[in-house]
């Protein structure tokens, strides 16, 4: 009977994760409920529901149900306090660490410099890092669960290795996932920053409610995350779509891929800010001399209606909207989530690519689909919260707390 224990303890975590999942989703919701929901005998409820109390994962509480005058029904909520997760951004320069009970609360945080160039190899250094904020953050401890890190680059999420990342040269094929793990004893969670942030958006954000979404990034590098029947499309090593590296122009700039014309030469942030600056000295009217060339003017002046300044935002949108429209044609969304500093002229940029959209993939795809901003921005550590929470919510995690 090989590969049976396996099996019976795979669909042991599925359920308890399903189970944890319904009680911080509806809670405070009684066993009955509960049995329902889950499609679940009671006997099994019950069992599952008494391990979480025993470790302190769930609590009861007494609540008055929805039309019911008699007395009130114990229910089961979230014990969330008692535990403690570690969630941590590496972005550009910098490192921002945040401990969060389960709730996704924030008990503690802090964003330290972490330099491109340091006599230190970059594992040392976030190892360094974390430990230093444990030691600062001591008396707040709770029981540590997890510790979750997001960052762009190239990652192999599985496996906890970071292969290349953008900023940091000297990053090749880090084993960070596994010896942060020794170091701390704790299960660790690598995503592609993009990829956790579509996660956060389904979990806590702007597509909770939707099953198919497109999220696209565009920031210094432009990439994509899919949601596809409520789960993060996965492919093979990755689950990051890489627009940014689609070619839209065959003549154009090389790209740090090798190729030529990717999208991100043409809509990544440095890129446009270099186009501004280029085109510059044709538009003596612009509101854009004078002034520091950043996003924020760039955006500001748009807003206020500068011709160049809006051209840009529109050639942004275009180049964007046209890589989406194939991906319409191919996932067919609900929902377009845009998560991007050029977000702050969005009613520029939105109805640019929604105009792409709907003239260049299929009416029935795209004729009630929706273009908005994503609800959290690309910094804060929000996105790696969502991998804990999924962890639990898949019951991976789940299983090795009731474990102890
Ligand atoms: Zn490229």
């Amino acid at each position: 009977m090989d590969g049976q224990p396996g099996h019976i303890d795979q669909i042991k975590q599925i359920n308890a994760g399903a189970v944890y999942r319904l009680i911080d989703q509806c809670g405070p919701i009684s066993r009955i409920e509960l049995s329902k929901r889950a499609q679940l005998a009671p006997a099994s409820i019950t069992k599952i529901v008494r391990e979480l109390l025993e470790a302190h994962l769930v609590q009861e509480t007494e609540y008055q149900e929805v039309g019911s005058r008699g007395r009130p029904a114990v229910g089961l909520i979230l014990d969330t306090a008692a535990w403690h997760f570690l969630c941590a951004r590496i972005g550009r320069g910098s490192i921002t660490l945040t401990l969060r009970d389960l709730s996704t609360n924030v008990v503690a945080e802090d964003t330290v410099d972490l330099p491109a160039q340091s006599e230190l190899p970059f594992l040392q250094r976030v190892i360094y890092e974390i430990d230093q904020f444990f030691n600062r953050h001591q008396q707040k401890l709770e029981r540590l669960t997890a510790i979750a890190i997001t960052m762009p680059g190239i990652i192999h999420s599985s496996s906890g290795v970071v292969h290349r990342m953008p900023f940091y040269a000297d990053v090749r094929d880090v084993p960070l996932g596994p010896a942060l793990s020794e170091h701390t004893g704790l299960p660790v969670f690598l995503q592609h920053d993009v990829c956790a942030w579509t996660m956060a958006e389904s979990l806590f954000g702007a597509s909770k409610d939707s099953q198919n979404v497109i999220q696209i990034v565009i920031d210094h590098n432009v990439g994509a995350g899919v949601i596809t029947d409520g789960h993060l499309l996965n492919t093979r090593r990755h689950s990051v779509v890489e627009i940014g590296h689609t070619q839209v122009d065959p003549y154009g700039k090389l790209c740090y891929c090798g190729n030529h014309g990717c999208l991100e030469t043409v809509a990544g942030l440095d890129n446009i800010l270099t186009l501004a600056q280029q085109r510059l000295p044709l538009s003596p009217q612009s509101l854009l001399h004078h002034q520091p060339l950043t996003v924020e003017n760039l955006c500001a002046a748009a807003n206020m209606g500068d011709r160049l300044a809006r051209d840009i935002i529109n050639g942004v949108g275009y180049n964007v909207g046209r890589i989406v429209a194939i991906m319409v044609n191919l996932f067919n969304p609900d929902k377009i989530l845009i998560g991007s500093p050029l977000n702050q002229s969005c009613d520029i940029l939105h109805p640019t690519i929604q105009t792409c959209i709907q003239q260049q993939s299929l009416h029935d795809y795209s004729k009630d689909l929706v273009v908005e901003s994503t609800h959290f921005h690309n910094h804060g550590t929000m996105p790696a919260a969502a991998l804990v929470k999924d962890a639990l919510y898949n019951g991976a995690l789940l299983v090795q707390l009731l474990q102890g």
